[in-house]
């Protein structure tokens, strides 16, 4: 009987204030700066899966995505704040961009959220909002409210300077930094081929020694593990599918992003059979992808980071030991 699993739920709640060039929500699954909910099914199905992950008979970690911000949302707000006063939660990390969490968090106080569950992953897009406010938000959230937050920056060639000066930021207010390497959204990740991994991670076109890297804040085994899961994850020692899922905002559960992509091995679909979700028996099994597992929350499952991630950080993105 497993005791904790890690769940990636991608919602489709859309609407999002800011308008980010290398946004990845595209597509059938692109992000809104009009409406919150496609249809009322979206809402309805939503309100189902976390209903569903309320009801596991073991702890969750839920690391709750959307494909907007979700502090735009008053019913997403809702299912937030319903879900920290359920018993096998044991947290649920949100993915914002920061820049209403002054008024989302006085909204989920008045929803009756509990607070010492809720993670915050708060991204820095220097394009869409200044640096002294987005600090002020987030030492708002971890000193107001004791959230557990972790401010995240997401490194181009055109933000090298953005980055620093984030860093130095986090520093001075004793703010949790992480750095993740920024994606190009145009390559398409259908390809089950070897990536041109430069064109993929622009970055490593500016810093191909990865030590630039290092210094600006990138953690290096983590780095490590990062391109290694998107150059060649094949035959890699992975638990995902067994103590990790990732759910679909259709409701589709798969062992990972990755191979939702590819529709390798689904688990099941809870909106159209929530009992009969089969989980993988076995801890470890063998990556069968060839390249591009690029989510963090999917390739820190990968054996290779066995004990260096501290099993009790209430995230799925955060690696302190
Ligand atoms: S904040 Fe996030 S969802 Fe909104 S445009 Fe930027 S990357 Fe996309
Ligand atoms: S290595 Fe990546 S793609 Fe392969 S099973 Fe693990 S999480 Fe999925």
């Amino acid at each position: 009987m497993k005791d904790f699993l890690k769940i990636w739920y991608i919602a489709p709640q859309r609407l999002c204030n800011f308008h980010c060039s290398y946004c990845v929500s595209r597509g059938d699954y692109s992000k809104s700066n009009k409406i919150n909910w496609k249809n009322p099914k979206d809402i309805e199905g939503f309100k189902k899966i976390v209903n569903w992950i309320s009801k596991r008979p073991f702890k969750i970690g839920l690391r709750l995505g959307s494909l907007g911000e979700p502090f735009t949302s008053c019913d997403f707000l809702d299912q937030v704040a319903w879900l920290t006063n359920q018993k096998n939660i044991q947290f649920v990390e949100l993915l914002t961009n920061g820049s209403l969490l002054k008024q989302g968090l006085q909204k989920l106080q008045k929803k009756g959220a509990k607070f010492e569950k809720l993670s915050l992953w708060v991204s820095y897009h220097p394009s869409q909002i200044a640096l002294d406010r987005f600090i002020d938000n987030a030492r708002f959230a971890q000193e107001i409210y004791k959230c557990f937050v972790v401010v995240n920056g997401i490194i181009f060639p055109n933000n090298i300077e953005y980055i620093k000066n984030l860093k130095k930021a986090t520093d001075k207010y004793d703010l949790r930094f992480n750095l993740d390497l920024g994606y190009n959204p145009d390559i398409p990740s259908t390809c089950n081929n070897v990536f041109d991994i430069g064109k993929s991670i622009p970055i490593l076109q500016h810093y191909p020694d990865l030590k630039s890297l290092i210094s600006l804040g990138v953690n290096e085994k983590i780095l490590q593990i990062n391109i290694t899961a998107m150059k060649k994850p094949k035959g890699q020692l992975c638990s995902a599918g067994q103590n990790y899922i990732c759910i679909t905002i259709n409701g589709d559960v798969y062992p990972c992003s990755r191979y939702v992509v590819l529709k390798y091995n689904k688990l099941g679909n809870i909106l159209k059979n929530a009992n009969a979700i089969q989980f993988k028996s076995e801890r470890w099994k063998q990556c069968i992808v060839k390249s591009g597992c690029c989510n963090k929350e999917d390739f820190l499952n990968l054996k290779l980071v066995e004990g260096y991630i501290n099993k009790k950080t209430p995230s799925l993105g955060w690696h302190e030991k």
